[in-house]
């Protein structure tokens, strides 16, 4: 079980999330990832929380995107990751700007940032892949083509984008082994405690919410505290069937909402002591 956390904006506290990753650390996760520049907060910070986190007794993983980078910026992320004794990085693009020019940097997809740690450090590397193709890739075959590419570029593991259907994971883990994907896959799991976002979400990723699960956002969606009940039993039942089907690596998407993983993992005890 691993767990995700993202940094501080650059003008905010970092206090919360730090109280966040020490109560996180008490669930011993195998590791904590920690985000880069996602939903606007500081890409500055992943180092300092990812050095927090190894602080705390736990492996971290720190997030690092290209797509707006240079050659110069992305040496300077690599020394300050080192200078904080971080040894994993998740290797991303990122997310396309809404309303900027089509980019044309050094670093156009993942797999050029891939290549670029690949020959010049010794990192563990991490990628990003998606059991429902990733938005802007018009054809599956095709997307799992490109993450071959970043497999053989150097990646050790990846870890999935949410999904809410066991089953579209399962046949998208069984083509990725079809088409010559051997690394570990990790499963991601998004808890979903916040009855609003979610639909907004699904429609930017393209993630299938399965009816039984749109019920329970359609019913509780307006009440926090039911859907933060829903929500993690959900999530419970996705990965104890995770489990039974043989697969023993999940990544909790927590968002720095320590309850949520505490929840998850009090019900999942008995399970993962045996
Ligand atoms: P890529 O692997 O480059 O793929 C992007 C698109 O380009 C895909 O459609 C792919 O099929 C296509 N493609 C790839 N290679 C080629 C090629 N050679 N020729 C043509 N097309 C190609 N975002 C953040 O900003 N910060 C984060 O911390 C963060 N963490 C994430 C963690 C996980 C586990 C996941 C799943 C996503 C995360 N993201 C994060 C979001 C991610 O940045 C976006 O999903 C982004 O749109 C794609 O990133 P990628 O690394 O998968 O890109």
């Amino acid at each position: 079980m691993s767990f995700e956390v993202f940094p501080p904006r650059i003008d905010a506290p970092f206090e919360p999330v730090k109280e966040a990753v020490e109560r996180l650390a008490r669930q011993r996760p195998s590791f904590m990832s920690v985000t880069y520049g996602a939903s606007g907060n500081a890409q500055a910070n992943t180092a300092a929380i990812a050095s927090f986190v190894q602080s705390c007794g736990v492996t971290a993983l720190a997030h690092l995107t290209c797509l707006s980078a240079t050659r110069e910026s992305i040496a300077a992320e690599v020394e300050s990751l080192k200078a904080a004794g971080i040894k994993n990085v998740l290797c991303l693009r990122g997310d396309m700007p809404k309303d900027a020019d089509a980019p044309s940097g050094a670093f156009l997809h993942a797999v050029d940032l891939v290549r670029t740690l690949r020959e010049s450090t010794s990192f563990c590397l991490g990628g990003a892949c998606y059991p429902e193709c990733h938005p802007e890739c018009a054809h599956m075959e095709d997307d799992i083509l490109h993450l071959r590419e970043k497999v053989d570029a150097g990646l050790d593991f990846v870890t999935t984008q949410m999904f809410f259907d066991n089953n579209i994971f399962y046949r998208y883990l069984s083509k990725l082994r079809d088409r010559g994907v051997t690394v570990p896959v990790i499963a991601g799991i998004m808890p979903v405690t916040n009855g609003k976002q979610i639909s907004r979400i699904c429609k930017l990723s393209g993630t299938y919410l399965p009816s039984r699960f749109k019920a329970i956002v359609d019913r509780y969606g307006d009440r926090p505290s039911a859907m933060l009940d829903a929500g993690v039993v959900y999530a419970t039942e996705q990965i104890v069937d995770l489990f039974a089907n043989g697969i023993n690596a999940v990544h909790i998407y927590t968002m720095n909402r320590p309850e949520v993983a505490e929840r998850i993992m009090a019900n999942l005890r008995g399970i993962i002591e045996d």
